[in-house]
């Protein structure tokens, strides 16, 4: 059997998602058209946080091949980088996993170029051509997400057992939560695993208070494992998605959202993280991680839930040491007392 099917038979597995934003917020991302150009003007940079998520505790690196489609490239007027950004992206990964012992995790996503089945071959091309190169990289597994139509999930699907390799498909559900056909989410994973997907579930938009009643109605609909990679972001029942966020105090937002390049204030914290962790695990949830706008610090939270203590757990905090709000005896009284005024 396939190691990410037997690992998710013996626990809980983390995948670290969100390269666009964390590379994007460092400075080598750009907004708005978020091709993972990176791979080629930065690979450092790109193996960098490959590494730091695996030593927060990710068990899979997720070859940055988001948006490296001929869509996405054709809108920057780059298609002809497209082989040449897939398998350097696909080599970057594959390069830390190795040396990390971590699965290695093909990607492929929305094309933006669905709109029914009159597109299903065109879909059809762009997903060989990148599921292709993964096959060749030796990858363990692919995975196929933020899809918001189940045509398109389905086309995946099919592609990716084609080649042979184990599917994790994740849909995105925004505002309206059902797929853009009106199917809802548990119905539409129902008719992904009764197409070969390996493990079904949910990605991006919705952060983790709004995700979670979608993934319940999800795990009763199926059989296979269930995936939720939320974004780090405080949605609200009003406000369930991250586009649609609204944020009454900033001044001098270049759009009319906070998406995606202001919502700082609506991010979660590491104990925000555990606890989605720790809810969706005891629901029967079993493949985790975070979507865009996670860092190393959530990452680690959740593993840390999870009963894990990556590497980076040596650093996790400890106030005990802190020199005014701490508790160890040689700690100077004066310093302590002096807390409340701080
Ligand atoms: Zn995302």
């Amino acid at each position: 059997m396939a190691e990410l099917l037997e690992r998710l038979e013996q626990g809980p597995v983390i995948c670290a998602e969100g390269y666009l934003f964390e590379l994007e917020r460092r400075g080598y991302l750009q907004a708005g058209g978020f091709v993972p150009e990176v791979v080629l003007d930065h690979p450092e940079k790109v193996a960098e946080l490959h590494r730091e998520f695996v030593h927060a505790g990710s068990d899979v690196v997720e070859a940055f091949t988001y948006y490296a489609h001929r869509e996405k490239l054709r809108l920057i007027g780059k298609e002809h980088l497209l082989q040449e950004i897939n398998r350097q992206a696909l080599g970057i990964a594959k390069e830390v996993a190795s040396d990390r012992g971590a699965l290695l995790a093909g990607n492929v996503c929305n094309t933006n170029v669905y709109g029914g089945e009159e597109s299903r071959e065109a879909v059809r091309r762009m997903f060989e051509e990148q599921v292709g190169w993964a096959v060749e990289a030796g990858v363990d597994f692919v995975i196929a997400e933020t899809i918001s139509w189940l045509g398109e999930a389905l086309v995946a699907t099919e592609v990716i057992k084609e080649a042979g390799l184990p599917a994790v498909v994740t849909l995105t559900a925004h505002k309206d939560p059902d797929m853009r056909e009106g199917v809802s989410p548990a119905d539409a994973c129902k008719r992904l695993e009764a197409a070969g997907a390996d493990v079904v579930g949910l990605n991006c938009s919705r952060g983790p208070r709004t995700i979670l009643p979608l993934l319940e109605q999800v795990r009763d609909a199926v059989s296979v494992p269930v995936a939720a990679l939320p974004v780090p972001y405080r949605t609200t029942e009003q406000q369930p998605s991250f586009q649609s966020l609204e944020d009454p105090l900033a001044t001098g937002l270049p759009e009319d959202r906070p998406f995606p390049t202001a919502l700082d204030p609506f991010t979660c914290n590491r104990y925000e993280i555990s606890e989605f962790a720790r809810e969706a695990y005891e629901m029967g949830v079993h493949y985790l991680g975070v979507c865009c706008g996670a860092a190393p610090h959530h990452i680690r939270a959740m593993a840390e839930a999870l009963g894990r203590t990556p590497p980076a757990s040596r650093y996790t905090a400890d106030m005990s040491k802190h020199a005014y709000l701490g508790s160890d005896p040689t700690l100077k009284a004066e310093n302590r007392d002096y807390a409340e005024r701080l």
